[in-house]
């Protein structure tokens, strides 16, 4: 019997689109599913060959090859893959199909939205990384600004040593799981008026593992795993700063079935310092200079968290000035640079002087004439004279 085309099959044209290849299958399987058409050969051969045209039509791979060559492009002698495709001709019954009906209905609901696929259980079977493990360490502003080591104590779960990892005891392994036969999953298959649904769910035996531990490892009593108290030197990346996360990799708890350990997130809380403080990168600092190097002029020591540097200030400099040292901040942590130092100037005023001083002092003040020494100071007594006219007078 000469095969039909693909396409005519499934009742669509040569440009039908994925979704509309898939939508024609569904209808069709429905139709013919045999669940629906009890011992009725006809609709058993028509859904067979729905599924095939299927099979082929929503591979893209498969697909171009049969747009390219027809039933010779895919047909399983010329592809010699022995794939589900073998398994048709001669069928008697349900059973042959060589073809799992709940992969079909499975993989033909799980598109359309929350209908029986989607949510599969994880195969736990599989090697798999272990869970990062999260602490918390305290470091000071310069330890973090500039990097420091920190030998930090923690708990995690390792690999238990008596057994390896493989949770029974010496001399015993873990067997294959009878109910599920080792997948770690069951399926099942529901019947709705769409036809037999499936669904796998995680193997209640086994937990999913494939293996049951019948010899426990007394050590870990199965698990695989025993929670350690660890001690560890870790390197704080120079830069960091409060609240963010520096990553030690797999120095978490164990991997499962050889997987590789899960990290170690460690997060930074950073102290305050007494007269430092940050804006990202860059270094905040305020300065109280006297009142005669801001009139005089000053060589000055400025304290950046790498040492003192030198600083001129000229004659006159104002309070509140802020002068910026560039490159004089903190590492950036990818180690591509520096942020900038701010240092700003506020003028600490002399307390408890003494009668002499206080003279001296206001002698020096009577010297001083407004339009020649305070700029800002005439500037701003003229304004205001501007604003309120004669109701002041200075
Ligand atoms: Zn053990
Ligand atoms: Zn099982």
């Amino acid at each position: 019997m000469p095969k039909r085309d693909y396409y005519n099959v499934l009742g669509i044209n040569k440009n039908a689109s994925e979704a509309e290849i898939k939508k024609a299958f569904r209808k069709l399987a429905k139709q013919y599913h045999p669940d629906m058409n009890s011992g009725d050969k006809a609709a058993a051969e028509k859904f067979k060959e729905v599924n095939e045209a299927y099979e082929v039509l929503s591979n893209s791979e498969k697909k171009a090859r049969y747009d390219q060559f027809g039933h010779a492009g895919v047909d399983p002698s010329y592809s010699g893959s022995g794939n589900t495709n073998t398994g048709f001709g001669g069928f008697g019954n349900f059973g042959d199909f060589g073809m799992d009906l709940g992969d079909i209905f499975e993989n033909m609901f799980s598109g359309f939205g929350g209908f029986g696929g989607g949510s599969r259980p994880k195969n736990q079977n599989i090697p798999s990384k272990g869970a990062n493990v999260e602490i918390t360490i305290g470091l000071t502003f310069m330890e973090a600004a500039l990097g420091t080591k920190k030998t930090i104590k923690f708990d995690r779960y390792e690999l238990c040593d008596a057994c390896s990892g493989s949770g029974s005891e010496k001399g015993h392994s873990p067997s294959t799981c009878v109910d599920c036969g080792g997948t770690g999953t069951i399926k099942v298959t529901q019947r709705t008026p769409f036809g037999a649904v499936s669904t796998s769910r995680t193997c209640t035996r086994c937990k999913g593992n494939g293996t049951v531990i019948e010899h426990p490892c007394p050590k870990c009593s199965g698990s695989g795993s025993v929670r350690k108290s660890v001690s560890l030197e870790v390197s704080c990346p120079a830069g960091i700063d409060n609240r963010q996360i520096f990553v030690v990799r797999n120095q978490g708890n164990a991997g499962h079935k050889g997987g590789p350990a899960g990290d170690l997130e460690v997060l930074v809380r950073v102290e305050k310092h007494h007269i430092f403080s940050r804006d990202g990168y860059d270094v905040h600092c305020e300065l109280p200079l006297r009142f005669s190097q801001l009139v005089l002029g000053d060589e000055i020591t400025i304290p950046t968290i790498t040492g003192k540097v030198t600083y001129s200030i000229t004659e006159g400099t104002q309070p509140g000035t802020t002068f910026r040292l560039k490159g004089k901040g903190i590492p950036y942590t990818n180690g591509r640079g520096f942020g900038d130092e701010y240092i700003k100037v506020v003028i600490e005023v002399p307390r408890n002087l003494n009668t002499k001083q206080k003279e001296m002092l206001r002698e020096f003040a009577g010297s001083l004439k407004t339009e020649k020494n305070y700029a800002k100071r005439k500037n701003f007594f003229e304004k205001l004279k501007d604003d309120f006219k004669d109701a002041f007078a200075f």
